[in-house]
């Protein structure tokens, strides 16, 4: 059985429950992490999940509330770490591999300082051995690969493939991903407006999790060109014919229990099937439904 841990499904703007977006998803015996907004790493240890549980992060997009906390989540898998984990795996959009090299690239990236610190100070490799660690202490290893539409990586019982969505072109190419897996598809929109694009990537998933950022007809100026209203949330699902929708990437002014009500009413005007409205430490289990 998959199960899709949403970590935060926010915005920029830090709310009490809702910050930014990352998701983790167990599937098969890897978790996968799909984004890494503000607070990630807390919400993954808030979840019963360490950072070193963690082999591979794909990223939609590198707007800050997707991968603001990327440089406290690899900090901490190395810090944690007593080896054994295998190197970390990040995809994403062009120029993923450049970002996460000038983060953590030995000798450029801007932690490899914390980690030369941490690899040979007496201190350090103390608090390591203390923790089960022997021997020298590794440094962190990872590779990062940026990706274009079409198959992207899979593992035991798994695929993901990538289809560019409509949001933040042309200063940033923008990604979804459909998660083939042996209990069922699950598809992230990523950031998009409503466009044929992500209806194909979702088609006949059995759960989407597709952003909403305002009620419907309520966006404001230039976000219909790059974000989803209820009612676009609501017709990629039903044109998808998807069997779920997690409803993604609220804003403050759609968290609040009158506006979420109405949301919701929006939705399944157009919708048909289940809707789960996002919140921090939701978990959605996929295969075991039947859906
Ligand atoms: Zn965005």
């Amino acid at each position: 059985m998959a199960r899709l841990i949403v970590l935060s499904c926010g915005v920029p703007t830090p709310m009490p429950g809702r910050w930014g977006t990352a998701f983790a998803l167990q599937v098969g015996q890897e978790t996968l992490l799909v984004d890494c907004g503000p607070a990630a790493t807390l919400k993954l240890y808030q979840a019963g999940l360490r950072a070193t549980d963690v082999s591979r992060v794909f990223f939609t997009h590198l707007h800050s509330d997707h991968m603001a906390d990327f440089p406290c989540f690899l900090m901490t898998r190395f810090d944690m770490s007593i080896g054994g984990e295998p190197p970390l795996q990040v995809y994403g959009p062009p120029p993923t591999a450049e970002f996460a090299r000038k983060l953590m690239g030995p000798d450029e990236g801007l932690l490899w300082l914390d980690v030369v610190a941490r690899t040979n100070h007496v201190m350090s490799i103390g608090a390591y051995h203390s923790r089960g660690g022997a021997g020298d202490r590794p440094p962190p290893e990872m590779q990062a690969h940026d990706i274009e539409p079409g198959h992207v990586a899979g593992g035991d019982g798994w695929s993901v493939s990538a289809a560019e969505v409509r949001h933040a072109q042309p200063y940033l190419t923008c990604l979804g991903f459909r998660f083939e897996t042996d209990d069922g598809v699950i598809v992230f929109s990523g950031d998009t407006r409503p466009c044929d694009e992500v209806i194909e990537l979702a088609r006949g998933a059995d759960l989407l999790v597709m952003e909403a950022v305002a009620l419907a007809g309520r966006q404001w100026e230039g976000s219909r060109t790059a974000e989803s209203d209820t009612a676009g949330c609501a017709t990629v699902a039903a044109e998808a014919g998807v069997k779920r929708l997690l409803v993604n990437h609220q804003p403050p002014w759609l968290a609040e229990p009158q506006a979420r009500s109405q949301a919701i009413k929006e939705i399944c005007q157009i919708y048909d099937g289940p809707v789960l409205w996002g919140e921090e430490l939701l978990e959605v289990e996929i295969g075991s439904e039947g859906a």
